[in-house]
């Protein structure tokens, strides 16, 4: 898929234009919205419109709104634990439910902690626990994805952050070793098989690479786990999001890699966060 510069902040795929000199009502957006099939059409709408953009523009944004585009790659940000992160085209969508895991984490961000975030895709994890620390922190993020990497960058260079392309700790500078006090990953946890089941909106226009957990969906979660205790400082936390089916699986792993388990699920939003502490 081809991207390009629609106006500054605003990235539109090709294909999704709207018609030539086609304005839209403000009164017809939610109408447009809904008859698309948008649950939330007012919440969206109002999104749409935020920045107060030119009729022009905001055609454009309805017309690839309807056309599937998820709402966050058409704005080009996301709401995330209160903050606006930037999220580009192709960029895994930070979702509400990986408040939890930031919630849990921030509990142990201290001034001074060294943060890590692992898959970080568009950097939201670390972006939100740095800028909520009582005080100034290290941080770092990575991703395989080069898209990810210039996502995360303008997102966590302005709070003083780093972000590294490569895989996992491989991307790392080795003088992180044993310091890590926070280690965040909002992994890819889907297992393959269940990737087609996905919505749309995931499948067509997220990285695979930020989905697809592998056979059980654990592939890239042992793989964090594996290193966390040569990475962690003493003390240090992992935390990681997966399915409620996966937690016991990914207990068993925290544990076998002499990591100190504990999970947490949050019915609402019907997520599990599984931490594993480094005690010696
Ligand atoms: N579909 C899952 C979600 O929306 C994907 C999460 C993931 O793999 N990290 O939370």
């Amino acid at each position: 898929m081809t991207w390009y510069v629609l106006a500054e902040g605003y990235v539109a795929a090709e294909g999704y234009v709207a018609a030539e000199g086609d304005v839209v009502a403000q009164d017809e957006v939610v109408a447009r919205l809904r008859a698309a099939g948008c649950v939330f059409a007012e919440e969206e709408a109002a999104v749409l419109r935020d920045g107060d953009p030119a009729p022009e523009l905001l055609a454009e944004l309805v017309a690839r709104r309807v056309a599937g585009l998820p709402l966050e790659h058409v704005v080009g940000w996301a709401r995330f634990a209160g903050r606006r992160v930037l999220v580009d085209p192709g960029v895994f969508v930070p979702r509400m439910r990986t408040e939890v895991l930031v919630a849990r984490a921030a509990a142990y961000v201290r001034t001074g902690s060294v943060i890590v975030d692992l898959c970080c895709g568009s950097g939201a994890l670390g972006a939100v626990l740095a800028a909520g620390a009582d005080g100034p922190v290290e941080l770092y993020a990575a991703d395989v994805d080069p898209a990810a990497v210039s996502c995360a960058r303008r997102n966590v260079e302005p709070l003083g952050g780093t972000v590294y392309q490569g895989d996992l700790y491989g991307a790392l500078p080795l003088t992180l070793r044993g310091r890590v006090d926070v280690l965040v990953a909002n992994v890819p946890y889907v297992p393959t098989a269940e990737i087609a089941l996905l919505p749309a909106e995931a499948r067509l226009y997220e990285a695979p690479v930020a989905l697809d957990g592998g056979a059980d969906g654990l592939d890239v979660a042992r793989r964090i786990v594996a290193g966390a205790g040569s990475w962690l400082a003493p003390g240090g936390q992992v935390f990681m999001e997966c399915g409620e089916h996966q937690a016991a699986a990914a207990a068993t792993a925290l544990r076998a890699a002499g990591l100190n388990p504990s999970l947490h699920h949050d019915d609402d939003l019907d997520v599990t966060v599984v931490a594993g502490t480094r005690t010696h």
